[in-house]
């Protein structure tokens, strides 16, 4: 069996790495190869090492508690590699002063006396967020915004100022649009469970892995792509070509795909795996599967970029103690948060510098990445200068831009992935992975990769398993 992998991003990547663990030693029953367009792999995960500084240009870290990435790290011997923050302050900006968000709400369990430190809110704004426990539930299933549970369990303030950036935020997304039941299953879980966050969220905590929530590498994170990639030792990795079509053929009983690439060359394969972004499979999937195509469609994307910004430290007042802060929608602020990365991992920066990384474009932005480097790099440092006391011009800039980059779960997501699965049932061997569908955090992505390998294979493999 042939399978062609399309996308080297985590996903794509990780697929290939199960796959290849379910295969015999020496070869077969599993040909694989995995096509990707850009010269390098890794897509969104990026890290430069220049100067001293390490820059991540995408992600800078995974969440712990989804156990597939630590687990992918163990078997790829990286354990050793991963790094805990130094810093877990987080800040959130409030008319102008940034306040320090207590630890408890950071999982937005509304502690009373979480709640009651809580800086920038008004009294009223707290109290009602002390009443959640008193809340009743939704009585209603489906789906609702993002925006609308918050409210529902926290009030409009708490909601606006701390929720909302905790969790839409991390989207770059609307949360009047964002899906509830797509993004924050378990909180939803908890609500219908105990009544309340505060009293689920309690009771739950017991059970949560003690250490970091957030885990890094010392190299930085492309030391996972790097490490990865190095492991695959049958898939024929085909980097710098990119695949502009895909065309079933029923042969017999079977079916075959025609994955056809850019330079007019065509691969045949048994079976499929699209790991890329949601309108690029639509793109080929809409000729024979024009309901899938426009189902695909409807999720809808968002711009982004990083500016990373190094200083010495002296031209920085402010203390940069903790990792970082965020900016709440109504904030006239032209940042969607910075992470004060040399405080918050380890070996960022060499002794004396600091590196910061902020963050533009999010819903409803559609001008973010319309400067140039230089005017985006300038708006940043002026932003960042009066609070955090900036001096001078930067030592060193770095701009990575993600055109299209976050996908969002939308109100609906969940029934819009099951109406795709059901168009796509016809075409056994053909599936789709990536951060478009269940969970764009490294760990999620590594899970559908790891998923859809066991489906494609036959439910008998299991390619999470020893290998043979
Ligand atoms: C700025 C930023 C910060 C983030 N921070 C975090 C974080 O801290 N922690 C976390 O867990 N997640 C984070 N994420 C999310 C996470 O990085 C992404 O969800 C994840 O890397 C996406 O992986 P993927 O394999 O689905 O897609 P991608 O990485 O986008 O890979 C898709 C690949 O497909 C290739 N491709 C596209 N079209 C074609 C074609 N026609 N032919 C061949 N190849 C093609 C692309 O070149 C690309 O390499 C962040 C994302 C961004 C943008």
């Amino acid at each position: 069996m042939r399978v062609v992998i399309v996308g080297g991003g985590i996903a794509g990547l990780s697929a290939a790495y199960f796959l290849e663990r379910a295969m015999a030693p020496g070869g077969g029953p599993v040909e694989i190869f995995l096509v990707e367009r850009a010269s390098r792999l890794g897509g969104k995960i990026l890290t430069l090492r220049e100067e001293g500084f390490i820059v991540e240009g995408g992600p800078d870290s995974f969440l712990r508690a989804k156990p597939e990435g630590m687990a992918l790290l163990r078997a790829l011997g990286l354990e050793s590699e991963a790094v805990a923050p130094r810093a877990r302050a987080v800040y959130v900006l409030r008319r102008g002063r940034l306040h320090p968000i207590p630890e408890a709400l950071l999982a937005l369990r509304p502690d009373p006396q979480a709640v009651l430190r809580a800086g920038g809110l008004s009294w009223r704004g707290r109290l009602r967020a002390l009443l959640e426990p008193w809340v009743p539930p939704r009585r209603e299933d489906g789906d609702e915004p993002l925006a609308a549970f918050l409210r529902r369990r926290f009030g409009r303030a708490f909601a606006e100022a701390i929720a909302e950036p905790l969790t839409a935020g991390v989207h770059a997304g609307d949360p009047e649009r964002l899906s509830a039941q797509a993004l924050y299953p378990h909180l939803l879980a908890l609500e219908r469970r105990f009544g309340s966050l505060a009293r689920g969220l309690r009771a739950a905590r017991p059970a949560a892995p003690s250490g970091p929530a957030f885990v890094s590498l010392r190299a930085g994170m492309e030391a996972l792509v790097d490490r990865l990639s190095a492991s695959l030792r049958r898939t024929r990795i085909l980097a710098g070509r990119a695949v502009i079509g895909l065309a079933p053929r029923r042969e017999g009983r079977a079916f075959r795909y025609l994955v056809a690439m850019a330079d007019g060359e065509t691969l045949e394969a048994d079976g499929v795996m699209l790991a890329v972004p949601a309108f690029e499979a639509a793109r080929w999937l809409a000729p024979f599967a024009p309901e899938a195509a426009a189902r695909l469609r409807e999720i809808p994307f968002v711009s982004t970029a990083v500016i990373t910004l190094a200083f010495r430290r002296e031209q920085v007042a402010h203390p940069l103690n903790g990792s970082g802060f965020l900016v709440p929608r109504a904030e006239a602020f032209p940042l969607t948060g910075c992470t004060w990365t040399s405080s918050k991992w380890p070996g960022r920066a060499s002794e004396g510098r600091v590196l910061l990384r902020a963050f533009v474009g999010r819903a409803g932005d559609a001008d973010a990445l319309a400067r140039e480097d230089p005017e985006l790099i300038r708006m940043a440092v002026e932003a960042l200068r009066p609070l955090l006391g900036l001096q001078g011009s930067p030592l060193r800039a770095w701009v990575h831009r993600w055109p299209e980059g976050m996908p969002q779960y939308t109100v609906g997501h969940l029934e819009r992935l099951a109406a795709i699965e059901v168009a796509l049932r016809p075409f056994p061997r053909l599936c789709l992975i990536g951060a478009s569908y269940r969970g764009v955090g490294i760990p999620d992505l590594i899970r559908q990769a790891r998923e859809a390998a066991r489906l494609l294979l036959g439910e008998e493999t299991d390619p999470s398993g020893p290998p043979r």
